[in-house]
């Protein structure tokens, strides 16, 4: 049976006993700041199971897209784990439990085929429950008939579910399915997880936990306000189970990929491998890692995620990586992405249709990201090969764990690929180091983190606070200043009762003026005021959805709940950070309109007086097209277009022409911002001016790579664009006045200059040679008689140059008497280094003395030339006396 089969069977079940069929969220956690991606299908109606919000209905079902990063370095080795998958779900919100829950499970995948069910066969189905949850094991055995040596009691780390933080929680009870002999020993889930293979999870989810370790030794510290039900099915292992194969990679979605990949190796897949994955050849758990990783990156970018090296942008560079990587270590060198994302996509694309209409912006992505990374390999190489060849020459045998830190953290090579390469070499590598230094770095990050001013990782105490108060009464598109009252007061993400004058806290208020961080708008600048109050408002953020939460100091006074302040907005910064936004969508379609729709924007930020805009673009911006786009930009603000904000569906807006930006999560209404009607039309929550005159003079300061694909354009806008040209402006005066010329003649000046400055150096060097080369009679008369030879042994004046130290030689040879045998050596000084130059003449080339050998005598066998003249380098500069002592001697030997 397809996959795309079992979706519509799965729906469809649910459907007819109930539930509304909700689309999958997209795979960025947008709503979570504790989430990179959604891992279950669970994690969008989280609000829901709270009971922070009330749904239109309660039953539901979706199939949920999933990635899970920890899963990451299972895949290829068991059967069942993907970085992507999809999850199919029915929730229960307050309505059915236990007893429903477990019988549609089982009368889905037992159902026949001709009834819409899967066709599983129950009697090779096993159960777990929670230790204690003795009301399962009654369901499951008296109403199911399941025998009671296939239910199997486990404690709370298998068994009790939440999301690894405070949060819901609750007894699970999950289904295998036993997969015979072949695939591993007897004895239930217990004893092989890869034989008895997990496809569904039932979570009766009831309770609240606490923090405290993720998995196991939390404390539950309450019930939910209702009881819910939270199933989710593995799509992937069903079709594995029901398409008779042996894992997850084999089925319909990914195996193309898997023969695409072995097409361009010329390596078969699964010849060598029994069923048990984990006994799998090295080579075809290569081929799943492709398959899987191919998969997920055109998942993730499809969903708009783009390679970075942080965040979520970093999971999806690391699996790129890895698949780049299996591929080269299959023995294909080419660009692979080409050849396998394509395949990706036509099995995707049926039941994600954008996946294809989306693909040109897709690929390009994966592309670019590809031959980034290749050249890095190539690159990495080449560092790698000069660190082994140094190691060696200093007689080691390991490879430090710096050089493969740098690597590393430098060029993007990844630390399997040092190891193997060093040993290939004969070298071993110092992981012990690596580590070292990999743990320090991320300590950095999580300093880093930490220091963020979102992330709280317990949101508990805003949740509260929004369940017992209710939403911000938000009022930052009407009023700079409300009336308003201290709901909520906090410190580091924990309820206090009060503030005195030089804390910081976080305060939350029944209405506010504040513009709370979002969208790429910075968080409005201002002051909470008081009958004794003084505080300043340092970041306003909204950790929860619909809850505004300031971060303040108090300068004068004490704040305690309940007080009346004035809540105040800066005017001139709001201004500003009007002026910027609009600004920023001008910028937006000003890039659009010069460089076409693709350059669509993928991040942004702006504060008042300053924007910057990242977009996809692979070429550097020519100094004509950043000059064209200023243009565009500073047009449209000249012609004073009306700026509108509207309200629609999410549908409708993109109907309308809107951009709807990837990073963004939208509600049923969203907000649309035009400038000059369809010019500009973007969803937007931002504060915008009302006619894009008022956004004033908009200038470009930059434009520079972020990653690639990527590239990000800088501007100030308002008066700060006015005090950049000014600054500008005045360097120009100030130029012109040190050099004496007119401000119109400054540039043809400073070039004059320049070529004068040029000339006068060219003078200076010739004077130099001519005054050396004039000294060469003097050198040869000071000549020593070395044996039967005329040595002249000479340091050439300081800053003589590598071509002069030869001609001096050649002309101190010609000033020695020809009848005699003669030899010029001349060593000269430059940066820290000596080299050296020989000349022979003809008469000491006949009693075989060589110039060459003379320099590789002082050389200790480096240096090259001739019989007649030869020259060296590169020791240090304090041995420069030495080298002629060394030839001088090489003569009497
Ligand atoms: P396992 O112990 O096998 O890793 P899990 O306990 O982590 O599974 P749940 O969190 O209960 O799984 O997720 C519900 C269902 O989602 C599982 O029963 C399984 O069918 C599926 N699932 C979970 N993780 C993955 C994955 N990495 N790849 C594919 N399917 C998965
Ligand atoms: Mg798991």
């Amino acid at each position: 049976m397809e996959t795309a089969e079992i979706q519509r069977r799965f729906l469809k079940f649910f459907e007819s006993n109930g539930h509304t069929v909700v689309p999958s969220a997209p795979l960025p956690a947008f709503e979570d700041p504790n989430l990179l991606f959604v891992p279950a299908g669970m994690v969008p109606f989280v609000p829901y199971f709270l009971g922070q919000a009330t749904p239109d209905w309660n039953r539901a079902t979706s199939v949920q897209k999933c990635i899970r990063t920890p899963d990451i370095d299972e895949v290829g080795k068991t059967s069942r784990h993907g970085t992507f998958f999809q999850m199919n779900g029915n929730f229960s919100f307050g309505d059915y439990f236990k007893e429903q829950a477990i019988r549609f499970a089982w009368d889905l995948t037992t159902g026949s085929l001709e009834s819409g069910g899967l066709g599983l066969d129950g009697d090779k189905i096993w159960a777990t429950v929670y230790l204690d949850d003795d009301e399962a094991i009654d369901i499951w055995h008296k109403q199911i008939g399941l025998p009671l040596d296939r239910i199997v009691r486990r404690g709370q780390a298998d068994n009790m579910w939440s999301m690894g933080i405070p949060g819901p929680c609750g007894p699970c009870s999950e289904l295998y399915y036993d997969r015979g002999p072949d695939y591993g020993p007897e004895g239930g889930p217990e004893v092989d997880e890869d034989r008895y293979l997990e496809f569904w999870n039932l979570v009766f989810m009831q309770n609240i936990r606490g923090g405290g370790p993720a998995k196991e030794g939390y404390e539950i510290t309450g019930d939910l306000p209702k009881k819910n039900i939270d199933t989710g099915m593995g799509m992937e292992r069903m079709a594995a189970l029901l398409q008779g194969v042996d894992n997850m990679y084999e089925t319909d979605q990914v195996r193309p990929i898997i023969d695409k990949a072995s097409e361009l190796t010329g390596k078969r897949y699964g010849v060598s491998t029994s069923h048990t994955a984990s006994e799998s050849h090295p080579d075809d758990i290569r081929f799943r890692v492709i398959g899987d990783h191919v998969r997920s990156s055109l998942m993730l970018i499809g969903d708009g995620v783009v390679p970075s090296n942080e965040g979520r942008g970093y999971v999806l560079r690391r699996l790129m990586r890895r698949a780049i990587r299996a591929v080269r270590l299959l023995g294909y060198d080419k660009p692979a992405m080409p050849e396998l994302l394509p395949v990706a996509m036509e099995r995707m694309s049926a039941a994600y249709p954008e996946l294809r209409t989306d693909f040109e912006r897709i690929s390009s992505y994966a592309y670019g990201e590809e031959e980034a990374f290749l050249k890095t390999l190539k690159h990495g190489t080449t560092i790698l090969d000069t660190a082994v060849t140094e190691t060696k020459s200093e007689g080691g045998k390991t490879l430090s764990g710096s050089k493969a830190f740098e690597l590393h953290d430098t060029y993007g090579f990844p630390i399997d690929l040092t190891l193997e390469m060093a040993e290939e070499q004969g070298l071993s590598v110092d992981q012990e180091g690596f580590r070292q230094l990999m743990a320090e770095q991320r300590q950095r990050a999580k300093a880093d983190a930490a220091a963020r001013k979102t992330g709280h990782a317990d949101l508990s105490a805003y949740w509260q606070l929004l369940q017992e108060q209710g939403p911000t009464d938000w009022k930052a598109y009407e009023t700079l200043d409300t009336e308003s009252r201290v709901i909520g007061l906090l410190k580091d993400g924990q309820p206090i009762p009060l503030a005195k004058a030089g804390d910081i806290v976080e305060v939350v208020l029944d209405r506010t003026p504040f513009y709370a961080e979002s969208g790429g708008q910075h968080a409005d600048a201002g002051k909470l005021v008081g009958p004794s109050l003084f505080a300043e408002v340092l970041d306003v953020q909204r950790p929860v959805k619909k809850l505004v939460v300031h971060k303040v100091r108090v300068l004068e006074g004490e704040l305690v709940i309940d007080d009346k302040v004035e809540a105040s907005v800066d005017p001139e910064w709001r201004l500003g950070a009007r002026q910027a936004h609009s600004g920023t969508h001008v910028v937006h379609a000003a890039l659009r309109e010069v460089l076409g729709p693709t350059a669509l924007q993928s991040g942004s930020f702006n504060r008042p007086g300053y924007l910057r805009l990242d977009f996809s673009w692979r070429a550097k911006l020519s100094d004509e097209t950043k000059s064209e786009i200023e243009e565009v930009s500073n047009r449209a603000v000249r012609d004073d277009l009306p700026v509108a904000v509207q309200y629609m569906t999410l549908p409708e807006a993109k109907d309308f022409g809107a951009v709807a930006l990837f990073g963004e999560t939208y509600d049923e209404t969203v907000r649309v911002v035009e400038i000059g009607g369809p010019w500009s039309r973007e969803l937007c929550g931002g504060t915008h001016v009302s006619r894009s005159a008022q956004i004033g003079p908009l200038v470009l300061t930059g434009e520079s790579s972020v990653g690639s694909g990527q590239r990000r354009v800088e501007a100030a806008t308002g008066m700060e664009a006015y005090k950049y040209l000014a600054r500008e402006r005045d360097l120009v005066t100030q130029i012109a006045e040190e050099i004496g010329a007119q401000r119109g003649d400054v540039l043809e000046r400073v070039r004059a200059i320049l070529q004068r400055t040029k000339d006068a150096e060219r003078e200076l060097a010739n004077l130099q040679a001519k005054a050396v080369s004039g000294r060469a009679a003097e050198f040869a008369a000071a000549a020593k008689q070395v044996g039967a030879v005329k040595v002249a042994a000479v340091q050439a004046p300081e800053g003589t140059k590598g071509g002069d130290v030869r001609g001096l030689a050649m002309q101190i040879r010609g000033h020695l008497p020809e009848d005699q045998p003669g030899v010029a050596a001349v060593v000269a000084t430059a940066g820290g280094k000596a080299s050296i130059v020989v000349a022979a003449n003809k008469a000491a080339q006949a009693q075989h003395v060589s110039a060459q050998a003379l320099v590789k005598a002082a050389l200790s066998g480096k240096g090259g030339g001739n019989d007649e003249v030869a020259q060296g380098g590169g020791v240090p500069a304090d041995q420069a006396a030495q080298l002629l002592a060394a030839v001088t001697g090489a003569i009497t030997a």
